[in-house]
Parts: structure tokens; sequence; C-alpha cells
């Protein structure tokens, strides 16, 4: 039996990671599940997976949730410490939180050297190295989940990557990859969370339709694969099969295909090293029939050069290209600013940070609070504390 903590349960990557749990039960046990504040959801899933421990991270609701929980013996708890804990309770912790919310509990899990599986990449590029270096540390091991990365590390099939000349990540494009940047500017929320080919959480969405997300993919990798900005190529893929490649320095190029399920990627992690069923339709590639591929354009999606310099830039630029981006799209979904200023925003922080990596994680929380404060305040949306 492995044991697994769902960190973020309710989540699109929750909710795909309990369909494979379940359909398991007999390899795995889940020891923790969390929530940000939808007890009566977290309460169901507790009591369905058997789970020890159901955290909520809004403490006002605890008592709320010790009443759902009433008459089983799942223990209810709130808060930071708490999810921290959860982290901890397992062999394997799935980090599905959104946004640097979740970088504290799987901090945790680094330090007491875990394995997760990691598809918070906000916690990832908000700490960077200081999470890499941790783990090395504590023998903590990362394993990817964000399709890209997993892609990536099946093609490397257990080697470093000392052989690698350069990886490259696909981007579906998103909605918007045949939009004008007329058109771009004045669309709306709903019409950036339709994604053709995933269904995801609302963030990362919008972040796929600025291309924001990939901009944190390629940071993502580069802590993950410890290769330099210049050797990560983004590559757009309009019908998402092949999920990412690697090249070595022979010329071959090995690269991971399959229909764009997250329970693919979930579902290798869960089983590594070995395979287990997912229920994702098999990929047919009569049907497929073509692969198309087509540069990115840097005018329409200018999130991806921001990456590229914070990622250049070195020390905080990572961490406040990640938090201006989250308050930024924040408001974007609560019809705050328009989708063109997304970016506006998040360069504006940029340009205006010069910081070194702070040196602990409290001192990142209190950056990202920085950023966020000062985003806020630049929007015009007020600056309330984080
Ligand atoms: P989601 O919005 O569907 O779910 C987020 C989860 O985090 C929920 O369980 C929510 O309750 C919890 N949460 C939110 N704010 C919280 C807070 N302040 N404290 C504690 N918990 C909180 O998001 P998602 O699409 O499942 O994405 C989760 C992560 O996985 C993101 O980092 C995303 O970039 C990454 N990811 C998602 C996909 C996907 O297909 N959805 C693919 C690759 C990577
Ligand atoms: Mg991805």
């Amino acid at each position: 039996m492995k044991r697994v903590a769902i960190l973020g349960a309710t989540g699109s990557i929750g909710t795909s990671t309990l369909d494979l749990l379940e359909a398991a039960s007999e390899r795995f046990e889940v020891t923790a599940v969390t929530a940000s504040s939808n007890v009566a959801e977290l309460a169901a899933i507790a009591r369905r997976t058997r789970a020890s421990l159901a955290v909520i991270a809004d403490e006002s609701r605890l008592s709320e949730l010790r009443e759902a929980l009433s008459g089983s013996n799942i223990q209810a708890a709130a808060g930071g410490e708490a999810l921290a804990e959860a982290a901890v309770s397992a062999d394997l912790v799935i980090a599905a939180i959104v946004g640097t919310a979740g970088l504290a509990p799987v901090m945790a899990a680094v330090r007491a050297g875990k394995t997760i599986g990691l598809a918070n990449k906000e916690a990832l590029v908000s700490a960077g190295a200081l999470m890499i270096e941790e783990a090395r540390r504590t023998g903590a091991v990362l394993l990817p989940i964000d399709s890209e990365h997993n892609a990536i590390f099946q093609c490397l099939a257990g080697q470093d990557c000392g052989q690698v000349s350069r990886l490259i990540l696909t981007a579906s494009g998103g909605p918007f990859r045949t939009w004008s940047a007329e058109e771009m500017a004045r669309a709306t929320a709903a019409e950036a969370v339709a994604h053709p080919n995933w269904s995801m959480g609302a963030k990362i969405s919008v972040d796929s339709a600025t291309m924001m997300n990939k901009g944190l993919e390629l940071i993502e990798a580069h802590h993950l694969f410890a290769l330099p900005e210049e050797r990560i190529d983004i590559l757009v893929h309009p019908q998402s099969v092949i999920h990412s490649l690697v090249e070595y320095a022979d010329g071959s190029m090995l690269a991971q295909l399959g229909s764009p399920d997250m329970r693919v990627p979930i579902g290798h992690i869960l089983a590594y090293p070995e395979r287990m069923a997912t229920g994702a339709r098999r990929l047919d590639l009569l049907e497929v029939a073509r692969l198309d591929f087509e540069a990115p354009d840097p005018v329409r999606f200018p999130a991806l050069r921001l990456a590229r310099e914070a990622l250049r830039r070195g020390g905080a630029g990572p961490l406040t290209l990640n938090a201006a981006n989250e308050v930024a799209v924040e408001a974007f979904l609560a019809g705050a600013i328009h989708f063109g200023d997304i970016a506006s925003h998040v360069e504006e922080q940029l340009t205006r940070m010069d910081k070194p990596l702070p040196a602990s994680i409290d001192d990142v929380l209190a950056l990202d609070a920085e950023v966020r404060r000062a985003t806020r305040a630049q929007l015009g949306t007020g600056a309330p504390s984080c």
C-alpha cells in the first residue's frame, strides 16, 4: 500500500487524483485531504477515501468541518500548520493547491524528505533554488505532474540532463491562438477559461490564454531539470498530443504522446516506478492524422518574454513575475481589468523589482505578499494585506 496525501483535493488535479486512487484502492491508502474553504465537499471526500485527516485552510470553518465529520474517526483541522501536517502524513504527497498558497505545505514535505508529486508549479517558481537545495539536502524527490514536465521526465528515463542538448516544451496556444491582438484585448473571462483541449481550474486556464502558464513552466523546467533558460524552447502544438520533447547530444529527439487527460501524468506519478490504468482515452494516431507546430507569437503573448527575462535576471524575478500574475489574473477574473492588461501589470512589477532571492521560505512569503500589495495598489483595487 502506498500512502498518499492530497493537498487541494477539491480542485481539478485533486479530483482527477481521487478518481485514480479510488479506482485502484487496493494499491493506495489516503492519509490526508485538504481544501481551501469548501467544507461539504472536503468532508465528503474524506469520508469516501477514509482519510485519517481532513484540513480546511480557512480557519473560520473548523467547527463546520468538525460537524460535517462527526460520527467518523476522521480528524478535522484547519490553518497553515495543519496543512503542513497533512503534507508530511504520507509517503507521496500530491501538491495540487493553486498558487503560492501551496508553498509552505510543499516545503514542509520537502523538509521531511518526502516524495512530492508536483502540480503546484507556482510554489517551485517562487521558491526556486531554495526548494531544490532543500530537497537535495533532505533527499526529498520532486516528481512532475505538470504534463510537459512529466513528458520530459518520461523521456529522460532516469538519466540526468548531462547528455541533453535541449528541452522543447509544447504549448496548445490556448483559446486565443488564432485571435487578433484587438480581439484578445477585449476578451472576457468566460472566453479566456474556455480552453480548447484541457479542462482545468480558472487560474491556470487564464494563464494558458496569456501563455504565462508556459512562462511559469519554462521556470519550472529550469529548476526541475537544471538546464539554463536558453536551452529550453517553446513550441506551439495545437493538438496537445505531444506533451514535450527532449533533444539529446546526438540529435535524437524523444517525445511523449498521449491524449490530453491529466489522469495520464498523475497516474504515472502515483504508480511510479510502476504503471497503472488511468481510464484515459487511448490515442488513435489515425484519428489524429496530423501534428502541427508553430512558433509562439511574441507580440500577442508577451508573457513568454517576461518569464525569460525574470529567469535571466534571477533573484526575486520569478517570484515577482508569479505574484504579480496571480493578482492580475484574480483581478481579470473579477472583471476589474482587461485581458490585455494582465501582462502589462506583471511587466510593471518586474521592472521595479531588483531584489535577490530571499534566504528563507518565510522571507519568500513576505516578499510575495509585498509584490501582491504593490500590484493591487497599481491595479487600483486597494491593497488588502495577504
Ligand atoms: P483548482 O482551482 O481547480 O484547485 C485548487 C485547489 O487548491 C482546490 O482544492 C482549492 O480548495 C485549493 N486552494 C485554493 N486556494 C487555497 C489556499 N489559499 N489554501 C489552501 N488551499 C487552497 O486548480 P487546479 O487546476 O487543480 O490546479 C492546481 C495546481 O496544479 C495549479 O498550480 C496548476 O497550475 C497546476 N496544474 C493544473 C493542471 C490542470 O489540468 N488543472 C495541469 C497542470 C498543472
Ligand atoms: Mg502544463
